[in-house]
Order: C-alpha cells, then sequence, then structure tokens
C-alpha cells in the first residue's frame, strides 16, 4: 500500500488499522470487533466486515456507504449493517433506493439509523451504544461494549460454586466492559459533557487543529484543538487516546513535534497520533 497516511495501532485487546485526514477521507477498522468506523471512500478492507458505522454524512466519512453496498452484492456476502445518525437514516435508505434503481440491482445491507442513548446488539459478544457528538450536521459518537459474564457479589468467596450451579442456582452476572469509544467529528462540548468517552479502554477522538492561532477556527467549524483535550487531561481513565482527523494544513512531523511540544505529562505515554509510524508516538 503506497498511502502515506495509512496506519496500524495495536492496543491491549485489538488493531485499529485506516487513514483519517480531515476533508479528505476518514475509515478506521477493528477486524477483531468486525467494525468498520466511518467507511472514507470505502477501502476493500471494509468490505467484509458486517458493521459499519457513520458518525455523520460528509462524504469523507461517509461516500463509500454505496460502493460497500455494491461490492458485497457482487461477492455475494450477505447482510452488512451500516448505522448512521437517525435524523439521516431516511435520507441514505433513499439513496441507497436511487443506487439500486441505477444499478437495477437489490443489495442486501441494511441502514440501521441509531438516536443517542440506543443500544444496539452486535451479536452475543458485544453492544454498541449512539453518543451525543455536536456538530454543523447530524453526528452520533459511538461507544463500543463487550458483553462479560462475572460471579455475583454475593457468592464471592464460597467454595461450593459448582454445587450451586448444578442445583440451578444462578450465580453469575452479565455487565457491559467499555471497549472503545469513537467520538467521530465533534467539537469541545463531548469533552465537557460525556462521561463515558473517558472510561472506555481505547479512546479515537478527533483532533482537527493543533497549532497556536488555529483555536478560533476549531471553535468555528465546530472541531477539536488539541488545547481542549490538554485542559481535560487528568480526566482520561482510558488505557490508550489516539488522536485523529488531523487537518491536512499540518505535515505528519509538524504533528508530532506541536503536540509532543503541548502535551501534558499525565497522558504523554498513552496518547497515539493516527499516522504510521515513525509518527505516532511522542
Ligand atoms: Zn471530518
Amino acid at each position: 500500500m503506497t498511502d502515506k497516511d495509512f496506519f496500524t495501532i495495536a492496543t491491549e485487546h485489538f488493531t485499529i488499522e485506516g487513514r483519517s485526514r480531515a476533508g479528505h477521507e476518514t475509515y478506521l477498522r477493528v477486524r477483531e470487533l468486525g467494525v468498520v468506523l466511518d467507511i472514507g471512500r470505502c477501502p476493500d478492507m471494509a468490505i467484509g466486515m458486517p458493521h459499519i458505522f457513520i458518525t455523520h454524512g460528509h462524504l469523507d466519512h461517509a461516500l463509500g456507504i454505496p460502493f460497500y453496498a455494491g461490492q458485497r452484492h457482487l461477492q455475494r456476502i450477505p447482510g452488512g449493517r451500516v448505522f448512521v445518525p437517525s435524523e439521516t437514516a431516511g435520507d441514505f435508505r433513499a439513496l441507497m433506493a436511487l443506487h439500486q434503481k441505477i444499478e437495477d440491482t437489490d443489495y442486501d445491507i441494511e441502514i440501521v439509523g441509531v438516536a443517542e442513548g440506543e443500544v444496539i446488539a452486535l451479536g452475543k459478544a458485544h453492544d454498541a451504544r449512539g453518543h451525543r457528538a455536536t456538530q454543523r450536521v447530524a453526528a452520533r459518537a459511538y461507544e463500543l461494549l463487550e458483553v462479560r459474564h462475572r460471579l455475583r457479589p454475593e457468592f464471592a468467596g464460597r467454595d461450593d460454586i459448582a454445587d450451586l450451579r448444578r442445583r440451578g442456582a444462578d450465580v453469575v452476572e452479565e455487565y457491559r466492559q467499555p471497549l472503545l469509544f469513537y467520538t467521530g467529528d465533534t467539537d469541545r462540548g463531548i469533552l465537557e459533557s460525556n462521561d463515558a468517552l473517558y472510561k472506555a479502554e481505547v479512546l479515537i477522538i478527533e483532533c482537527s487543529f493543533i497549532a497556536d492561532g488555529d483555536q478560533d477556527r476549531a471553535a468555528r467549524y465546530r472541531h477539536i484543538h488539541f488545547d481542549d483535550i490538554a485542559e481535560f487531561s487528568d480526566r482520561f481513565e482510558n488505557g490508550l487516546i489516539v488522536l485523529t482527523h488531523f487537518s491536512r494544513r499540518y505535515s505528519r512531523v509538524d504533528i508530532q513535534n506541536e503536540v509532543r511540544r503541548r502535551c501534558p505529562a499525565a497522558i504523554r505515554d498513552r496518547l497515539r497520533l493516527a499516522l504510521p509510524e515513525p509518527f505516532q508516538r511522542l
């Protein structure tokens, strides 16, 4: 692959692959979870993934939806769910209907609207939850959670668990571990109002602007400036924080140098830049 923005970032439990540059293209794939976060222009690596999460309708994030549908049809891959902000679901369905008419074919994928706070089951092992993301168009952030089981606290320390279980006692409870939070395009409001993003094992957060003098631009276009992230640095409990969606006004080496210079100690070791090596770490 000759794409100079393509990156791969290994986290404790999964790997994030993709590219993300503001206004140009954003897609992220987590193969272990079967998900793509924004689809960009639809890279080949997205086609086999069953779950696509679209944060908002801008073309650099969402253009690839029809190609995803068409390629899955061609390759006879059944299903495929494309999650979009609920406000946009009708329009995306209408768009897909037009593509089907033009191609005289029937796609198998489903467009699924996700409202703020809505929880969607992704098979038995994972859930996704939609979150509020402020933007100039309808936008959603997404949280991915793993369904896990643990001994109910009232049975802790007992040595007759197997026996209890045999007799039909309900000794195990289900809980949800937040694995990943993806903000999509948004502004500092999400840092002010959302607690869940600070708790996920991995946070993928947009950081379109980093340089001095661009703070106003970030506010005007409703994006996040690195100063916003630095201001909240004491709150991040995440194991890893991945910055994405850098403006193309900055070169890769500029981004690395500028973030390195401005980054508070509290998050320095956990921060990764969504850029290829050797630009990922501070
Ligand atoms: Zn964008």
